[in-house]
């Protein structure tokens, strides 16, 4: 991409009312624009970050035999009236619309009631099963306080994965795919170091749920972890009844604060049952089907990792999921030209400031934007045909031959 083309600009300001820092930064720095409290348009670079998150995810998740669907926003409130949740005292969290024939329609605050009345259409014979498809997909929820940036949006960008089963084994057994899936999604978006399953909540149908909480000081969970992380916590059941359970204690357990990226869910028969989603098995005997959901937060996973990578400069991007590896500046005539030549074919990994400014003006963006190396093109670099490379992340400077830049 070329800066003198596109039509982002970094900004000087965020927009006054924006108090996150990832929302502050990645508005300055072009990722993002604010319509309204917890309501973001994602712009060229920002549309570039989710689209490479969305890619980890796909990837592992395709490993393990999930199918990619797309569901709609609009929702039958009849799907939800048979499971209790179209009430706002069941989901508080609704926005709902109005038909013009009269009637309301919902607005996808998720999907476990649509994607199972959907699969009652192929879903018939324990030969149809197991099954499991998932999305990216737009979220409404009547958030009530929408404060942190993209990390809590009233629209917001969710993965959800829901797999079906004959048995609760079956469950079991794809459950703990998805926890291996998870864990390498994490940790191939640069949050393995710090993002923790956690034992939840579960409700009514299973003991617990698990979290994937990333530790975050701004996070709005508070999760608690032993010596060696190997056992860690959300607030919500940490309590005697279940540290007993586990033979542990309070005294060896901290709080932090963290922010939730993801959740798993042995659902069982809850959604299930009341929708009426059953298979006949080998004795055509009719059964309910098994289920699970699994949730990852595509847009807050790009603000979690925008607000825990800053610094005092701006954006620092991991390299699995920033815009552009590069972002390539050349200085004078003969560097500017070499800088052209070098783009050259490689516009998918280049942001070339090919702007008219100042490289100090060139290089303050470069660090607000956070790409992961800078390449600075000059006439006395040229002198020994070679160029400045700057990581983002540690300010390290080399010069490297120009021949060996991209090997
Ligand atoms: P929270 O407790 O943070 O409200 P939740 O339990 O309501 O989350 P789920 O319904 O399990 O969340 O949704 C799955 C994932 O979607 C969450 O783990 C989180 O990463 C993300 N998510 C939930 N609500 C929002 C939101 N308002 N904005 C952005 N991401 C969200
Ligand atoms: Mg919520």
């Amino acid at each position: 991409m070329r800066l003198s083309k596109t039509f982002i600009k970094t900004l000087r300001e965020a927009p006054k009312d924006e108090i996150a820092k990832n929302g502050a930064l990645l508005s300055r720095a072009g990722y993002i624009h604010k319509e309204l409290a917890g309501v973001y348009d994602y712009l060229p670079l920002g549309l570039l970050v989710l689209e490479k998150i969305k890619t980890v995810i796909r990837e592992e998740l395709n490993a393990i035999g999930c199918e990619e669907v797309s569901m709609s926003a609009l929702q039958n409130p009849e799907l939800w009236e048979a499971t209790g949740r179209f009430s706002d005292q069941e989901v508080d969290i609704w926005f709902k619309t109005e038909l013009s024939s009269g009637g309301l329609l919902g607005l996808a605050p998720t999907h476990e009631e649509p994607m199972v009345n959907m699969m009652k259409t192929y879903i018939h014979s324990y030969k149809d099963l197991p099954a499991y498809a998932y999305q990216f997909q737009t979220k409404f929820r009547n958030e009530k306080r929408a404060k942190s940036g993209i990390m809590r949006g009233r629209e917001f960008l969710m993965k959800d994965l829901y797999s079906f089963h004959t048995s609760e084994e079956d469950l079991d057994e794809f459950y703990a795919k998805v926890e291996k899936a998870y864990a390498k999604i994490f940790e191939r978006l640069g949050l393995g170091d710090s993002t923790y399953e956690t034992f939840a909540s579960g409700g009514i149908f299973s003991k617990f749920s698990h979290e994937y909480q990333t530790i975050l000081p701004v996070g709005e969970d508070v999760i608690y972890y032993n010596k060696d992380k190997s056992l860690v916590f959300n607030k919500e059941v940490f309590n005697k009844e279940v540290l007993d359970e586990f033979g542990a204690h309070e005294s060896e357990f901290e709080p932090t604060k963290a922010a939730e990226v993801g959740n798993i869910f042995k659902l069982k028969h809850k959604y299930s049952e009341p929708l009426g989603l059953k298979y006949t098995d080998e004795s055509n005997t009719a059964k309910t089907v098994y289920m699970g959901c699994y949730g990852i937060g595509v847009s807050r996973v790009m603000g979690v990792i925008a607000e825990k990578f800053a610094d005092e400069k701006g954006l620092v991007w991991p390299e699995a999921v920033a815009p552009f590896k590069y972002y390539l500046v050349g200085i004078g005539e003969k560097g500017s030209l070499k800088a052209s030549e070098i783009y050259a074919g490689r516009e998918s990994e280049i942001l070339f400031d090919d702007r008219d400014l100042r490289p100090g003006e060139k290089f303050a963006d470069s660090e607000l934007m956070g790409i992961p190396y800078r390449i600075v093109i000059s006439d006395k670099t040229l002198e020994s045909n070679s160029a400045e490379v700057v990581e983002r992340k540690t300010g390290e400077k080399k010069l490297v031959d120009i021949k060996k830049l991209f090997v």
